[in-house]
Protein backbone atom coordinates (compact mmCIF):
# COMPACT_ATOMS: atom_id res chain seq x y z
CA UNK A 1 0.00 0.00 0.00
CA UNK A 2 1.56 3.30 -0.84
CA UNK A 3 0.76 5.49 2.16
CA UNK A 4 2.90 8.68 0.53
CA UNK A 5 1.14 10.46 -2.70
CA UNK A 6 3.61 10.16 -5.77
CA UNK A 7 4.84 14.08 -6.50
CA UNK A 8 3.98 15.31 -9.60
CA UNK A 9 6.45 17.79 -10.09
CA UNK A 10 10.35 18.59 -8.72
CA UNK A 11 10.05 20.28 -5.25
CA UNK A 12 12.05 20.26 -2.07
CA UNK A 13 12.46 16.96 -0.67
CA UNK A 14 11.32 15.07 -3.73
CA UNK A 15 13.90 12.14 -4.73
CA UNK A 16 14.19 12.82 -8.21
CA UNK A 17 15.94 10.04 -10.98
CA UNK A 18 17.85 11.86 -13.46
CA UNK A 19 19.39 11.27 -16.70
CA UNK A 20 21.80 13.56 -17.48
CA UNK A 21 24.89 14.25 -20.32
CA UNK A 22 27.18 16.73 -18.73
CA UNK A 23 29.20 18.74 -21.82
CA UNK A 24 31.93 21.06 -21.13
CA UNK A 25 32.79 23.01 -24.51
CA UNK A 26 30.65 20.74 -26.31
CA UNK A 27 32.78 17.50 -25.07
CA UNK A 28 31.13 14.83 -22.92
CA UNK A 29 32.54 14.91 -19.92
CA UNK A 30 29.97 12.29 -18.28
CA UNK A 31 26.77 10.91 -19.07
CA UNK A 32 24.41 8.43 -17.45
CA UNK A 33 23.33 7.32 -20.61
CA UNK A 34 23.79 3.24 -20.37
CA UNK A 35 23.48 3.15 -17.23
CA UNK A 36 21.03 4.08 -14.20
CA UNK A 37 20.20 7.68 -13.53
CA UNK A 38 21.35 9.43 -10.43
CA UNK A 39 19.25 9.62 -7.43
CA UNK A 40 19.45 12.65 -5.39
CA UNK A 41 16.55 14.82 -2.69
CA UNK A 42 16.31 17.85 -4.16
CA UNK A 43 16.43 21.28 -1.70
CA UNK A 44 19.33 19.47 0.16
CA UNK A 45 21.98 20.50 -1.69
CA UNK A 46 22.88 16.69 -3.15
CA UNK A 47 23.78 18.16 -6.23
CA UNK A 48 25.27 21.44 -7.52
CA UNK A 49 23.04 24.60 -7.27
CA UNK A 50 23.10 25.86 -10.37
CA UNK A 51 21.56 22.69 -11.81
CA UNK A 52 18.96 21.98 -8.88
CA UNK A 53 17.53 25.48 -8.77
CA UNK A 54 16.99 24.59 -12.63
CA UNK A 55 14.90 21.66 -11.79
CA UNK A 56 11.74 22.88 -9.57
CA UNK A 57 8.69 22.22 -11.24
CA UNK A 58 9.72 19.56 -14.02
CA UNK A 59 7.49 16.79 -14.35
CA UNK A 60 8.52 13.31 -15.11
CA UNK A 61 9.32 12.93 -18.51
CA UNK A 62 10.70 16.51 -18.69
CA UNK A 63 13.97 17.06 -20.57
CA UNK A 64 15.95 20.53 -20.05
CA UNK A 65 19.42 22.27 -20.96
CA UNK A 66 21.01 23.78 -18.45
CA UNK A 67 24.49 25.93 -18.51
CA UNK A 68 25.90 26.12 -14.92
CA UNK A 69 28.88 28.98 -14.68
CA UNK A 70 31.77 27.89 -12.84
CA UNK A 71 30.88 29.78 -9.61
CA UNK A 72 27.64 27.74 -9.01
CA UNK A 73 28.98 24.40 -9.76
CA UNK A 74 32.33 23.71 -8.87
CA UNK A 75 33.54 27.29 -8.61
CA UNK A 76 36.36 29.15 -9.94
CA UNK A 77 40.20 27.34 -9.86
CA UNK A 78 41.88 27.88 -6.60
CA UNK A 79 45.84 29.01 -7.11
CA UNK A 80 46.31 27.78 -3.10
CA UNK A 81 45.02 24.29 -4.30
CA UNK A 82 47.83 23.39 -5.86
CA UNK A 83 50.49 21.93 -3.05
CA UNK A 84 53.71 20.76 -3.20
CA UNK A 85 54.49 17.04 -1.39
CA UNK A 86 57.80 15.60 -0.59
CA UNK A 87 58.27 12.88 -2.94
CA UNK A 88 59.21 10.26 -0.51
CA UNK A 89 55.89 11.21 1.03
CA UNK A 90 54.17 9.53 -1.83
CA UNK A 91 53.48 5.75 -0.82
CA UNK A 92 55.52 3.31 -3.27
CA UNK A 93 52.13 1.91 -4.57
CA UNK A 94 50.99 4.94 -5.95
CA UNK A 95 52.46 5.45 -9.53
CA UNK A 96 54.06 9.13 -10.07
CA UNK A 97 53.17 10.18 -13.47
CA UNK A 98 50.66 13.29 -14.43
CA UNK A 99 47.34 12.75 -14.25
CA UNK A 100 47.13 10.14 -11.87
CA UNK A 101 44.68 10.49 -9.36
CA UNK A 102 44.51 9.54 -5.33
CA UNK A 103 42.86 10.69 -2.21
CA UNK A 104 44.97 12.32 0.63
CA UNK A 105 43.49 12.32 4.20
CA UNK A 106 44.23 15.53 5.84
CA UNK A 107 45.15 16.42 9.32
CA UNK A 108 41.12 17.20 9.72
CA UNK A 109 40.62 13.65 8.83
CA UNK A 110 38.54 14.65 5.66
CA UNK A 111 39.30 12.26 2.43
CA UNK A 112 40.88 15.21 -0.75
CA UNK A 113 40.44 14.25 -4.04
CA UNK A 114 43.71 15.15 -5.94
CA UNK A 115 45.66 14.68 -9.35
CA UNK A 116 49.12 14.95 -9.90
CA UNK A 117 49.92 17.83 -12.12
CA UNK A 118 53.59 18.60 -11.88
CA UNK A 119 56.87 16.30 -11.16
CA UNK A 120 59.83 18.27 -9.66
CA UNK A 121 63.08 16.26 -8.52
CA UNK A 122 62.27 15.97 -5.32
CA UNK A 123 58.57 17.28 -5.06
CA UNK A 124 55.29 16.18 -6.74
CA UNK A 125 52.85 19.30 -7.16
CA UNK A 126 49.19 18.12 -6.12
CA UNK A 127 45.84 20.40 -7.44
CA UNK A 128 43.15 19.99 -5.11
CA UNK A 129 40.94 21.45 -7.29
CA UNK A 130 38.27 19.71 -8.54
CA UNK A 131 38.79 18.58 -12.12
CA UNK A 132 35.58 20.74 -13.21
CA UNK A 133 36.51 23.32 -11.45
CA UNK A 134 37.22 27.18 -13.30
CA UNK A 135 34.50 25.56 -16.24
CA UNK A 136 30.98 26.04 -17.46
CA UNK A 137 28.99 23.06 -17.40
CA UNK A 138 25.98 22.44 -20.30
CA UNK A 139 23.64 20.03 -18.62
CA UNK A 140 20.71 18.12 -20.80
CA UNK A 141 18.59 16.43 -18.18
CA UNK A 142 15.61 14.17 -18.32
CA UNK A 143 13.03 13.60 -14.99
CA UNK A 144 12.74 9.71 -15.31
CA UNK A 145 11.25 9.01 -11.93
CA UNK A 146 9.93 11.14 -8.97
CA UNK A 147 8.90 9.84 -5.72
CA UNK A 148 8.39 11.25 -1.64
CA UNK A 149 12.02 10.68 0.24
CA UNK A 150 11.52 8.71 3.58
CA UNK A 151 11.97 10.15 6.69
CA UNK A 152 15.35 8.56 7.39
CA UNK A 153 16.66 9.94 3.85
CA UNK A 154 15.42 13.60 4.89
CA UNK A 155 17.30 13.18 8.61
CA UNK A 156 20.42 12.35 6.60
CA UNK A 157 19.55 14.72 3.92
CA UNK A 158 20.32 11.94 1.01
CA UNK A 159 18.94 8.87 -0.66
CA UNK A 160 19.13 5.34 0.70
CA UNK A 161 20.41 2.47 -2.22
CA UNK A 162 22.68 -0.32 -2.11
CA UNK A 163 25.63 1.10 -3.36
CA UNK A 164 25.76 4.70 -2.53
CA UNK A 165 27.84 4.38 0.94
CA UNK A 166 31.63 5.12 0.49
CA UNK A 167 34.19 2.68 0.01
CA UNK A 168 37.18 3.34 2.03
CA UNK A 169 38.50 0.13 1.37
CA UNK A 170 42.56 0.36 -0.11
CA UNK A 171 43.50 3.27 2.02
CA UNK A 172 47.17 3.63 2.29
CA UNK A 173 49.38 5.22 5.25
CA UNK A 174 52.23 7.64 5.01
CA UNK A 175 53.40 9.43 8.04
CA UNK A 176 51.36 13.07 7.46
CA UNK A 177 48.86 11.61 5.09
CA UNK A 178 47.10 8.63 3.98
CA UNK A 179 46.01 8.38 0.13
CA UNK A 180 44.24 5.86 -1.85
CA UNK A 181 44.10 5.32 -5.08
CA UNK A 182 40.87 6.46 -7.09
CA UNK A 183 38.85 3.42 -8.92
CA UNK A 184 37.34 5.54 -11.89
CA UNK A 185 38.26 9.10 -13.41
CA UNK A 186 35.35 11.51 -12.66
CA UNK A 187 33.70 9.41 -10.24
CA UNK A 188 32.63 12.84 -8.76
CA UNK A 189 30.95 14.00 -11.93
CA UNK A 190 28.59 10.70 -11.20
CA UNK A 191 27.45 12.83 -8.68
CA UNK A 192 27.20 16.76 -9.34
CA UNK A 193 27.26 17.11 -5.55
CA UNK A 194 29.32 16.44 -2.64
CA UNK A 195 27.46 13.40 -1.36
CA UNK A 196 28.56 12.71 2.31
CA UNK A 197 27.35 9.79 4.82
ZN1 LIG B 1 22.22 7.90 5.34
Amino acid sequence: METTKKPSIVADDVVVSLEYTLKVNDEVVDTTEGDEPIQFIQGHENIIPGLERELYGLKVGDSKSVRVLAKDAYGELDPDALVDVPRKEIPKDIPIRLGVELTVRNEDGELLDARIVSIGKDTVQLDFNHPLAGKDLDFSVTVVDLRAAEAEELEHGHVHGDDLDEDEDDLFESEDFEFEEDEEDLDDADEPEGKKD
